[in-house]
């Protein structure tokens, strides 16, 4: 079975955890530290203010938290967006609202984001459709024209940038994926980078039972008479990542260019072996400045009936593919169904992710490339 992702770990990780191990500091500790301070200068970013959490999920949650959004918020986002976006909100009590996306990078477009402001909108929350950057340094903008909050959720999005600022640090906050599907991993993980460090401070607490002291992993100082006393001003939840996922990270971050060049590889040769074909629309370049993480590899075909189709032959063969993301105005419990976005259905009826990760072998690409073109051909 070939999949659509698929983790890169190996040994290197394997040393790494039996380190943290024999250290016997298993909780978020040295290495958590170690971590955070290595994302943050890979964002080009203060390491005070960038958190290593249990997953981009608890993340998003968080931000929205620290926003303080609620009933009477409204927050703009993308449809073509990942469930935990409009969960967090509606969790919170806002309403998701949700707008369209440009039909080739399928991201929402500054008209987009603008067709779907209310007198109510808080933030706006974008993501970078499959690592394409889209918009985000122009939406940046008109939120901060406006004084609206932007969330930006970098899940995938980890090595993208616009002109040397990376993806996720345009907005108040941003957030990436370490789940096992994503460019790199920790099993199970998430970061959050909040630009003001007071919100990063809070975040901490929050992160954390409302504590100052995440854990005292360092010998405490000795501040009170009794050092285990506590106040808290904020309830907090527990929502830390962890030693051992964050030495695997450690090692999975000082990959990540490769696997980034790889995945760009894939991608390029792909649209050499798919180019050409009229019946196949290829992902499109990226813009002049712009770097992706080339995490999906979107293709679009003439109907619904040949993508379904496409699909179903290529899993026959072992080859499983899928679309990201299901419309969340299409989803009855977010209270939107009414919501006319035309881009976003015939993007997600008519599009299919192809196998991309950095594992994939050329023949195995070249195989999958053949077996699509068969199976439009077939339809045809
Ligand atoms: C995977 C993903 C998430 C959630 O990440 P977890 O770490 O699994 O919580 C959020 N947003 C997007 C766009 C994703 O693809």
């Amino acid at each position: 079975m070939i999949n659509v992702t698929q983790p890169s770990i190996g040994a290197e990780e394997l040393a790494a955890i039996t380190a943290v191990f024999d250290s016997k500091w298993l909780g978020s500790g040295p290495r958590t530290e170690e971590f955070e301070g290595l994302f943050a200068r890979h964002l080009g970013v203060p390491a005070e203010n960038v958190l290593f959490l249990n997953s981009a999920t608890s993340a998003l949650f968080l931000a929205v938290e620290l926003l303080g959004i609620g009933p009477g918020d409204d927050v703009v986002m993308p449809s073509n967006g990942f469930v935990a976006n409009a969960s967090a909100v509606v969790a919170a009590g806002g309403r998701p609202v949700f707008c369209d996306i440009d039909e080739h990078h399928l991201n929402p477009s500054v008209a987009d984001v603008l067709a779907a402001l209310t007198p109510r909108t808080r933030a706006v929350m974008v993501l970078h459709y499959g690592g394409y950057p889209g918009d985000v340094d122009k939406i940046a903008a008109l939120c901060a024209e406006r004084g609206i909050a932007l969330i930006e959720d970098a899940a995938v999005s980890i090595a993208s940038s616009v002109r040397g600022q990376m993806c996720g640090t345009f907005g108040d906050l941003g957030i990436w994926s370490l789940d096992s599907r994503k460019v790199i991993t920790t099993g199970d993980g998430g970061v959050l980078y909040a630009r003001d460090p007071a919100v990063a401070q809070r975040a901490r607490r929050l992160s954390y039972h409302g504590l100052d002291d995440r854990s005292s992993f360092t010998t405490a100082t000795k501040s009170q008479h009794v050092w285990w006393s506590f106040q808290i001003e904020d309830i907090g939840r527990r929502l830390v990542g962890n030693d051992i996922t964050a030495a695997i990270g450690t090692v999975q971050l000082g990959k990540l260019a490769g696997f980034v060049e790889r995945r760009r590889a894939i991608g390029q040769r792909y649209d050499k072996a798919l180019g050409g074909f009229s019946g196949i629309r290829l992902p499109p370049p990226l813009p002049e400045g712009h770097r992706s993480t080339h995490y999906f590899y979107c293709v679009r075909f003439d109907s619904q009936a040949i993508r379904d189709g496409v699909s179903e032959d290529l899993l026959a063969n072992g080859i499983y593919t899928s679309y990201r993301y299901y419309p969340l105005h299409r989803v009855r419990r977010y209270g939107a169904t009414d919501t006319v976005l035309p881009v976003t259905d015939a993007v997600s009826d008519t599009s299919l992710l192809l196998p991309a990760h950095q594992s994939l072998l050329d023949d195995e690409v070249d195989m999958i490339a053949q077996q699509v073109l068969a199976a439009v051909e077939a339809r045809l």
